[in-house]
């Protein structure tokens, strides 16, 4: 969490404020003390990257940095259990050497699973949920200090209500999310006249995981699309291992000389006839376009 010169700011600098206290909590126990003994309004920011004023208090301001990390996966079940503070940016490339990805991701990936959960963040694509869509269950830690494990059949209605509470009844600290096998997005751009796409929207919708439209600088008032949708990874493990290890070395726990060569052997494979996209598992992948 950043704090400058005492004051703490949300992304876009719309929301800034001076807690009383700053704390950061290393384990659970630690955690429960203190929100026991915070003074003021208690209040546990992500990333920061709400627009609203979720985070603002003149009270206690929690640093939940220690709460990230993969904490367990179930392959049976394909469940994994993640600490609640871990960036989104740096869950592919704990997920991908399992050969695991999440389903759906927002259009940016700096935000915390547990801001991203607690506010309801999603993604575009009719067959696709949320990210509180795909909370098997989480471990929440309520204003009084207690714990609770919330899941459909133990504290349900808590479970339910509490996958998209804006942080309103305590701080989850890990969270067991739906994960689903490792696969490509293939990107394609291409512009269109706007009335063309009117015309063929539901379509459109129906058949793609994502669009984006761009109003387009030309003259002819067309549209610049941008679709991304999926098919199936073929990678290796050893291939998804170099694909995680160019994201984050340190993770994949090789050297950085290492490193450097897997970066340069795949900056030479994403030339010709292909190109390299971003998964929403987090790695940089080689999808042929679609013609
Ligand atoms: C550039 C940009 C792009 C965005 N793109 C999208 C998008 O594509 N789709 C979309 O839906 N949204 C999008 N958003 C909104 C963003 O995903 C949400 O605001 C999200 O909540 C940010 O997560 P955060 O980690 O920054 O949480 P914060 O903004 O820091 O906190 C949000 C809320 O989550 C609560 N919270 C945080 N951690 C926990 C926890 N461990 N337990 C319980 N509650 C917790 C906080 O208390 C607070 O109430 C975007 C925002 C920006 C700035």
């Amino acid at each position: 969490m950043k704090i400058v010169g005492g004051k703490w700011s949300n992304w876009s600098g719309s929301v800034h404020f001076r807690p009383r206290s700053v704390v950061a909590p290393k384990d659970e126990v630690d955690l429960a003390a203190t929100v026991r003994m915070a003074e003021g309004r208690v209040r546990f920011p992500g990333s920061g990257h709400s627009f609203s004023p979720l985070n603002q208090t003149d009270g206690t301001l929690i640093d939940l940095a220690a709460f990230g990390g993969l904490k367990g996966f179930d392959p049976d079940s394909e469940v994994a259990s993640i600490g609640a503070a871990q960036p989104l940016w740096g869950l592919g490339s704990l997920l991908h050497p399992l050969g695991y990805a999440l389903d759906n991701m927002g259009d940016t990936d700096r935000q915390t699973l547990g801001g991203a959960v607690a506010t309801g963040t999603h993604g575009t694509g009719l067959r696709y949920g949320s990210l509180s869509a795909a909370v098997a269950s989480f471990r929440l830690l309520t204003t009084t200090g207690q714990v609770l494990h919330c899941a459909p059949d133990e504290n349900a209605e808590i479970f339910a209500a509490g996958r998209l509470a804006l942080g309103l009844f305590g701080v989850m600290t890990e969270i067991d999310m739906k994960v689903r096998p490792v696969y490509k997005l293939q990107r394609r751009y291409f512009q269109s006249p706007a009335k063309d796409i009117l015309r063929k929207l539901d379509g459109l919708v129906e058949a793609n995981r994502l669009r984006v439209f761009l109003v387009s600088a030309q003259r002819n008032g067309g549209l610049q699309i941008a679709q991304r949708n999926r098919s199936a990874c073929t990678d290796t493990p050893q291939r998804r291992h170099a694909l995680c290890a160019r994201r984050n070395p340190a993770a994949a726990g090789i050297s950085v000389r290492r490193w450097y060569r897997i970066v340069a052997a795949d900056a030479g494979c994403g030339g010709t006839g292909a190109e390299t996209v971003r998964g929403a598992d987090g790695a940089q992948t080689e999808g042929a376009l679609e013609p």
